[in-house]
Formats: C-alpha cells, structure tokens, sequence
C-alpha cells in the first residue's frame, strides 16, 4: 500500500480500473431451496391432496376429462402459488437490496458515501458504530472499536480490534462501539465471509398470523371434507343404493366444492402487493407477515430526533458563563456570526448594539456589553475581548476536536457527512472564525471515548504540539457532565463549581430545553500525567471544567402534525422516547400536537430506575400522556417489554446499535433507513425509507386497510365455497345427482373468483378505517360473527342455485322421486343454468363484499377499476364456457338463450336484497361493531 493512499485514498481511475479487475464487491446469494423443489412444496397441502385423490376416482369412474381437468387445475394453481412466492420473494430482496450498506470512503482525498459494491482493494474506509463491515481489511487506525463476529465465529462478545495485534476485520461482522479507519484487502466471494457463503435471509418466508390461521383452517376443512366424502358416498352407495360411479363423482364434487382452491395464491399476492404499495410510500417491509401485524399496531414509540423533527441541526445560542451569544444564519453553511451579551460586565454599549438579545435584558438600559463578530474579523477579538476569545476558544476547539462529522460543500450547498449535532457543531465553529483544519493541526490525537446512547457524551484526549500538553475534551448531554465538572469557566476565570451554581446551570439549561433547543454542553481539562497511551476513563472524565452549553434547534417535520392527528382518531397511542432532553421532547409534542400543555407525564430514565416493572404496567397501561426522556436503549427496551405485556402490539422506532434488542423484541421494529446504522436495519421488520414518522402512521393505516380487504376477499370466497356444498346437499336430500360437476366447481373456484377476490384486495382506503380503534389481535378473522354472515350468503347462494337447478327439471317434466341421468341433455341444462346462477349471484356478491356494514348504493361505484375489469372478466370467462361449442365437451355445459340468462341475472340480484338487509340490521341494531 502506497504511503500516499493511506491519507488521500484511492484516486477514483484507480478504483475504476480495480473494480474491473476484482468486480463488484457482491456476495453471490445461493439459492436455499431449488426451484423444483420450491414447485413441488405446493403439493404438500392436505387439499390439493384431496384434489389429486378426487382426480384419481373420477379417472375410476371414467370421466376421463373431469380427472385431466382436475389435475390440470391442481397444476395451474401450483404453478400460480409457486409463481407468486417466487414473485413476492423476489419483490421483497429487491427492495431489501434498497437497503444495502453504504460505505464511507477516502476517495481523491476526500471522503465519500458509496455503495458499499462498490469498494475495492485498497480503499480507506472509515468505520463508525453501528456500521456493518464492508469487506474484509485491516485497521489503520482505532478508537477503542469493538467488532461483534458472531455471525463468523459464533462468539456473540464483541472483539476488540486495533491497527497492531487484532487488525483484521472482515466482512458481513458489525462495529458494535467506536471507531477507526481501515484499509479493504478482499471484496466480495474473496472475503472470509463469502467463502462461506453463508447469507442468511430465512426470515422473510415466515408466515403471517392469518396465513397460519388459514393453513390451520385448511386442514380443518380438508379433515371435514373427507368425512363428508366417506359419508355421502356411504349413504349413497348403501342406503340410497345409487350406482358406484354416481356416488364416487359425487363425493369428488363435494371435496372439490369444500376446498377454497384459489385462497393461498390470492393472499400470497394481496401481500406482496402491499409490500409493494408500502415500498412506494417510504416504508420498506422485510416480511410479508409484517404487513398484517402492522394493521394492528396499537402504539408506537418513537424517537424524537430525525422522526418527529428533521434532524437537521442548527446552533441557535450558546451560554458560556457570563456570555450570551445568539448565532447567526442557518443550515450547514459555515455562514453567519455571533452576537454576544455579557452580562457580567460593567456598564458599557458597544456601538454596534441593539440586536436581538437573549432575554436577560434590554442592551438598550444600558446594562449589558454587546458586541458582535463573524469569522471576517473575529481576530479583533483577541484585542478587544481577550477573556471573551480565550473561553471561546476553548469551547469551539471543543467542538471541532470533538467531532467526527465533516461539512461539505458540493454545487455550493452545504450538507454534512456524519452525525448532524456534531455537524452543527462543526458550523458553528466555523461561523465564529475557526477554522477546521488549522484547530486539527495544532493537536494531535491520543484516544477517544466515543459516543454512545447510554453515556450520552464523549471525549477526546488530545496533545497540543506547541506545547507538548495533554488535554481532555468533553460535550454530552448538560445533566450528564455537570456531576463530572468541579469548575467552571467564566471569561478567563475559574470559578469552584458549588451547589447553587450547579442548580443554576441546570436551569439555564431548561430554559433552553423548553424552548425546544437540544443541548450540548461542552468542558475541557488538562491532564497532569501526560504520555500516556491510554487513559481511564475516570482520569479523562472528572474534574473538568464546564465551558458552556451549546443549544441547537431541529425543527419539526411539518408532515408529521398530520400524521399525529390520523393517530388520535385510530385510537393509536404515541409514546416518544427520547435520550434528549424532556422538556425539549416536550417542546417538540407540543409543537407537534401530540401532547397537551398539562397534565403530560416525562418519566427520565432516572425515574425509571427507581420505578417497579408492576409500576411502569400500571403506568403505560392507563394510556397518560407519556415522554420518556434521557432514555438508554436498556430502558427503550423494558418499556417495549412492560407495553408488550400491558398486551399492546407495539411498534418502535431506532437508530443505534443499542436499539437493536427493542427493534426484535417489538412486533414492528421500525429502523431508519437514512440515520439508521446496518445494526438496526438488520433488526427491524420495517425500514423508513425517509426517516419519518408520517411513514409509520401510513404503513399502519395501509396494514390495516390490506388486513380489512383479505377479510373482504376470504368472506367472498367463502360464501362461494358454502353455497356449493349447500347446492349439492340439498339435492342429496332430493335424491338427485349434484347441481354442480366437479369441473365446474372448479371453474369458480380458481377461475371466476379469483379476478374478483385480487380487485376486492386493493380495494381502496375507506374513510372510517382511520377512525376506529385497532383492531383486536387475539381476534381470528374466522370469528362467530364473521363465519355467520358467510353462512347466511352461503345459504342463500346454495339454495338459490340449487332452486335453479331444481325448477328447471321440474319445468322440463321431472317430478319428485323421478331419476335423472346424468348424461340427458336436462341435466347439462340444468347443470349450466345452476353454474351461471352461481357465477352471477358470486358477482353481485362481489359489491356487497366490499364493505360490511356500508350498503353497496353508498358506496361509489367506479371507485375500484380493478374490481369492475375482473368482474368483467368473470362474466366473459362465463359467457364463453356456455356459449362456445367447444367448450361443451369439457365442461359438459350447453348454450343457454337470452331469456334463460335473463331470468338468471334477475334471479341473482337477489344477493344484493339479502346482504343489504343484513347490513341494515347490522348497523341498527348490532352492538358491536367490528368492521367498515
Ligand atoms: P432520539 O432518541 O429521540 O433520537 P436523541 O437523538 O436526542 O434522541 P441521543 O442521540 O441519544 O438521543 O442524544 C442524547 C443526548 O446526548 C442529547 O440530548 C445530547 O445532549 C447528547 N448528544 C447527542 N449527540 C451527541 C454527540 N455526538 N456527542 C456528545 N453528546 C451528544
């Protein structure tokens, strides 16, 4: 490795030339199960067993084409549940592929954010906490980085690696603590991790809840179907003393009429469907089963920054002792000044005074020194306000130091590479004339303690090359350091810190927080043992001297007000959890909407220490108005635990490494898709593709509407499936041969119902899905109340069906007690007017579907084009199978007349009569109601 590529990096010819050499930096995902395999798991089903042994007897029977039929049936739908697995399997690494890891690097001499294919032997990368390693390399540099390689060597402690002994890092391993720079040896199949090969992505095939309740349904069905089989074939063969081959087609009818063939593949689609959807609105869902769970959320627990707010952060005022200073211009740009107050002073107008103060009084009156200054002229400074300068000084080379975020100007727009309160740092830094590089110049770096969510702050041991001093520089959370500080600064003086003053500081600081600023403060020691290659922590962090607190807003997300009121009205609580300050957390909800003035409870993690588990349930569990504030991940996670067995589904969002156990733990572990580390990506279900909280309220609102239009789609199906049973049983008990073949049954099961049931599935969102409460999650979707109103349709599809059949014959000379046979011409007539009944009467049903409890006349009817293309569809798919001669062979169907369909088409608006008297009922005079 060249001297030089260590500090600049790669040039970007050279990385070109290499990539072409080592190629993109892509592990080659193997596939788990071969597609083959993947084709035949389809027939592993206990009812497309049914189906194949149906097949098999009609073959027994003779009806050759009824058995090719079925099987051809019994292969299409395979084949269409296997294509859309395939489909949803790949549609949801396609969007996981959204999500692959960046990688910061050293390019040309500066650093930039790639993907992390990208990467080629010889780059410099820098790694942060929370980072996933790109490729396998070697440290260059390291602050006390910590790698967890459980996923290489199973040892989940996390290994501690440096530029000397433990230098090699590799791929697909996570920085869990720290950071460092390091140099990539092996890209892609050459790292350790891609001889293995061992990629690990099982979780997406789990099932959701309603997907196991279906296969359960399933076997349950199939289990009753085959009984009925045995029995109707018993009765008919022994009692009623019918011919085998009558009695075998009929029990096949049964078993094809009982099983829901095109159910699992319109669930499969309806869900990836609404991955898709998802995807499209910024959240991108990792399982399909997510989907469903999401619908149900009952709270979310959000983070404040980034979520609620923009995450992009401005220094506003800084208090450094006696001095007051309001900083100038906004964003990133290193553009601006500071005005300053010091109200410690004697009498004196500066004659450039009269803008904005602080508050603490007019520098009209006289009592204040103000003065103002910009990076132009600050140096006057140093002449004019010498106490002034050297505390600034101190406080800004905090900032710099203390920093690992870098400001970049592309295109003369400024933005940041890092964390965004350390690049607010950074430019407030520059504003008032420090320069970035001169300040990295003058120290040289021994160690740092880096950032994490538990200790809120961070610190930096530094030597001054003039004078060969060690320093320590600190800035966290203001509560968290001023136990830590024994002094503090005031101009050039130090003043004892006691217990009056600590109080002091710590008001000044709320005052800050409650105008909804976030605060930094910042404090700095010299070390008296210096050369040292590490320090205790305790030798870095005590007695330091408070410098001054920096205060930054980050203004709300505007879209988010909104959102917070769609989840007042779904009845969806929101508890944020913040590490920030409470009362800046508080600020924000208000501003936000989310909370009242009053009456809203911030519990700090303080607080949480001392409170039982039985404590914090009663607490979540009573729905006050909650802000956990100075919040560690531990705590976010027994918060999760406590809300999850106040019986919630709970939905949380995170960032950081640490948020990773609450991420798995809730039932939506929502990460952050632009400030979120790879840790939490990997543990989340859903990932944000915009950061915000508006997406979570519209996944939610989106789960719901796809869980409520799969009960739309499963009660038409349904209702369809007991029709067909109740047409063959009520002429059973008439001793006449099945209304309905086999073959046709089939036809409106796979064919003229599926079209339909996919239109119900992207049904629009209706208005009063927002304005109900979350829907119960112990409550299965085949509950009393459901399965009652598809019986009723059921019935009534059945025996309407069965009156058709029935009424032909008796039109056509047949009496009751008079046989059939089941190769006259009467029969294929009255047999194809009961499938066009029943096809017809299925697409009127298709509107009372829509809702249950709406009356189809409320509802607008070219609402869901979808819905009308496949109704069409259907009826064509219908008229065809009839009318075309061709047809007749195989489906035993016969022309009808334009009266016969006439009659028929009246007959079936009688579908609507009934589900619209349900419905009246239902919303007269039903106590409870469940669903739209
Ligand atoms: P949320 O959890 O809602 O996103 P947050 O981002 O404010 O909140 P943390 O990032 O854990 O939470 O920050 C908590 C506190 O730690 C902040 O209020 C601030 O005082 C301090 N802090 C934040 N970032 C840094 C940093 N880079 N260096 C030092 N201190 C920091």
């Amino acid at each position: 490795m060249k001297e030089k590529n260590l500090t600049t990096g790669l040039t970007s010819v050279e990385a070109a030339s290499l990539l072409k050499k080592f190629g993109l930096n892509l592990i080659q995902e193997k596939r788990r199960t071969p597609l083959i395999l993947q084709f035949f798991a389809q027939f592993k089903d206990l009812l497309v067993i049914i189906l194949i042994v149906a097949a098999a007897f009609a073959y027994i029977a003779g009806e050759k084409i009824d058995g090719s039929i079925i099987i051809g049936i019994v292969i299409l739908n395979a084949s269409i549940g296997f294509i859309q697995g395939y489909k949803a399997e790949k549609a949801i690494s396609a969007l996981k592929k959204l999500l692959s890891p960046k990688a910061r690097v050293k390019r040309d001499g500066t650093e930039i954010l790639i993907d992390a294919t990208q990467l080629v032997p010889g780059d410099i990368i820098i790694l942060n906490e929370g980072d996933k390693i790109p490729a396998d390399g070697h440290i260059l540099e390291d602050h006390d980085i910590r790698v967890d390689e459980a996923i290489l060597t199973g040892e989940s402690v996390p290994v501690r690696k440096d530029s000397q002994k433990n230098k090699k890092i590799f791929m697909g391993t996570q920085v869990t603590h720290g950071n460092g720079q390091a140099v990539v040896m092996q890209t892609g199949m050459h790292t350790e991790f891609g001889k293995i090969a061992r990629l690990t992505s099982e979780t997406e095939k789990d099932k959701s809840p309603l997907q196991k309740e279906l296969i359960h349904l399933g076997v349950f069905v199939g289990k009753i179907t085959l009984v009925l089989s045995l029995v109707l074939f018993l009765i008919g063969f022994f009692i009623q003393g019918r011919e085998l081959i009558d009695t075998i087609l009929f029990a096949v009818a049964v078993a094809v009429a009982a099983v829901p063939e095109g159910l699992p593949a319109t669930i499969t689609v309806a869900l990836a469907l609404g991955v898709q959807r998802l995807a499209k609105e910024n959240a991108i869902v990792k399982q399909l089963s997510s989907v469903e769970t999401l619908g149900s959320t009952t709270v979310i627990c959000s983070d404040k920054t980034g979520t609620l707010t923009k995450n992009e952060m401005t220094v506003q005022e800084i208090f450094l002792g006696d001095y007051d200073v309001t900083v100038r211009g906004i964003g990133y740009e290193p553009k601006g000044g500071f005005s300053v107050h010091h109200s410690g002073a004697k009498e004196k107008v500066s004659p450039t005074s009269g803008r904005g103060s602080i508050g603490l009084a007019s520098p009209r009156l006289g009592l204040l020194e103000y003065f103002e200054f910009d990076h132009e002229n600050q140096k006057k400074l140093t002449k004019e306000q010498p106490a002034f300068y050297q505390h600034l000084e101190l406080a800004m080379t905090t900032n710099i130091l203390n920093n690992n975020a870098k400001l970049v100007n592309k295109d003369d727009t400024w933005s940041i590479l890092g964390d965004p309160t350390e690049g607010a740092l950074l430019t407030a830094a520059e504003k008032a004339g420090f320069v970035t590089e001169e300040i990295h110049k003058k120290y040289e770096r021994i160690q740092e303690i880096p950032f994490d969510a538990g200790r809120k702050r961070m610190s930096l041991v530094v030597k001054e090359r003039a004078t060969g001093e060690v320093l320590a520089f600190t800035k966290g959370a203001p509560d968290g350091l001023l136990p830590l500080c024994s002094h503090m600064m005031k101009g050039d003086k130090m003043v004892p810190l006691d217990a009056t003053l600590r109080e002091e500081l710590l008001k000044r600081t709320d005052l800050m927080a409650n105008r909804a600023l976030r605060t930094i403060a910042v404090a700095y020691k010299k070390i008296s043992v210096p050369n040292k290659k590490h320090y205790e922590e305790k030798e870095i962090e005590s007695n330091l001297i408070f410098l001054g607190v920096m205060a930054m807003i980050d203004p709300p997300r505007e879209e988010v007000k909104e959102a917070i009121k769609l989840t007042h009205k779904a009845g969806i609580r929101v508890f944020i959890i913040t590490g920030d300050h409470g009362l800046t957390a508080h600020a924000i909800a208000k501003e936000l909407g989310l909370v009242k003035s009053f009456g809203v409870h911030i519990l700090t993690g303080e607080m949480l220490d001392k409170i039982s588990d039985e404590k914090l349930l009663d607490f979540v569990a009573k729905g006050q108005e909650t802000i956990f504030a100075r919040v560690s991940p531990e705590h976010k996670l027994r918060i999760v635990d406590t809300l999850k067995r106040a019986g919630e589904v709970v939905a949380v969002t995170g960032d950081g490494v640490n948020d990773a156990p609450s991420l798995a733990r809730a039932d939506i572990g929502i990460a952050m898709g632009i400030t979120g580390t790879d840790v939490s990506k990997e543990a989340a279900n859903m990932v944000l593709a915009d950061d915000s909280f508006k997406t979570i309220v519209t996944a939610i609102i989106e789960g719901r509407t796809i869980y409520e239009n799969m009960r739309k789609f499963i009660f038409f199906i349904f209702s369809s499936n007991i029709g067909e049973l109740i047409a063959i049983f009520s002429t059973i008990l008439l001793a006449l041969p099945a209304p309905l073949t086999a073959v046709l049954i089939l036809m409106i099961n796979t064919l003229t119902d599926v079209f339909p049931s996919l239109a119900l599935s992207v049904e629009p969102v209706h208005k009063d899905i927002l304005e109900r409460p979350p829907r119960k999650t112990n409550v299965r979707i085949m509950e009393g109340a459901f399965v009652r109103r598809f019986m009723l349709s059921g019935l009534w599809i059945g025996l309407t069906t069965a009156a058709v059949f029935v009424g032909n014959l008796i039109a056509n000379g047949w009496s009751f007690g008079g046989n059939v046979d089941i190769e006259s011409t009467l029969y294929f007539e009255s047999a194809t007017m009961a499938f066009v009944v029943l096809t017809l009467l299925q697409m009127v049903h298709v509107f009372n579907s829509r809702s249950e409890t709406i009356s189809v006349f409320k509802m607008k009817f070219f609402e869901n084009p979808s819905l009308l293309a496949a109704i069409s569809f259907s009826i064509g798919a219908t008229v065809a199978i009839v009318q075309i001669p061709f047809f007749h062979t195989y489906f035993k169907t016969m022309a009808l007349t334009w009266s016969q369909w006439g009659v028929l088409a009246i007959i079936s608006f009688s579908m609507l009569f009934v589900e619209e008297v349900r419905k009246f009922f239902q919303r007269n005079y039903a106590t409870a109601r469940i669903s739209s």
